[in-house]
């Protein structure tokens, strides 16, 4: 785990926003791979916020997933998804199943690109989509490897552990790292 320092001073109110946050979805937005894990058909677990897959294994979002996305679409930050996962339809029923304020997480995402190899081309996707500069985006991923975005790109890669997912005090940091680029002019 990395050495956690404390963000609990970080305003958000204060903070300009990026017109696109992308996320990874494997220990990025749930603890599990969905393509190994998980065994179709894939039903609502006990609650809203959980599934269950066949064998009975229960997957719920990381604790603080689903107020940072309510609170991206309520800043009207674009939600997007960059994920290599080789079962996209797997991944796809977890985020229909799965429901914040009665609503599937599916539909809080703008768009979605799925893809085996580096994620460059994800994003070039999503750019072309969405018309978002790829200087305009944040992205949150478990894998180091995927930090190739930012060399060949220019979005900000913001490096998730695994053990607790995107949560508020990463959040907030990539926030604020954002704007220290945008002030450094990067
Ligand atoms: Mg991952």
């Amino acid at each position: 785990m990395r050495n956690a320092t404390d963000t609990s001073s970080i305003d958000l109110e204060s903070l300009e926003y990026p017109d696109a946050v992308v996320f990874d979805l494997d220990y990025t937005l749930w603890p599990c791979w969905c393509d190994t894990h998980l065994s179709p058909p894939i039903k609502r677990g006990t609650s809203d916020l959980q599934v269950e897959d066949r064998s009975g294994y229960v997957l719920s979002l990381y604790r603080d997933v689903p107020e940072i996305l309510k609170h991206l679409r309520e800043k009207n930050v674009k939600i997007l998804a960059a994920s290599r996962t080789a079962t996209p339809d797997v991944a796809k029923s977890i985020l229909k199943t799965i429901k914040i304020d009665g609503e599937p997480v599916l539909n809080y995402f703008d768009a979605l690109e799925w893809g085996q190899g580096t994620k460059i081309n994800h994003f070039k996707k999503l750019n072309k989509k969405t018309k978002v500069d790829f200087n305009k985006m944040i992205f949150f991923d478990d894998e180091r490897r995927n930090k190739d975005v930012e060399r060949s790109l220019g979005v900000m890669f913001n490096l998730v552990d695994e053990s607790y997912g995107v949560n508020w005090s990463e959040f907030k940091r990539a926030i604020k790292g954002y704007n220290e680029r945008l002030k450094s002019g990067l």
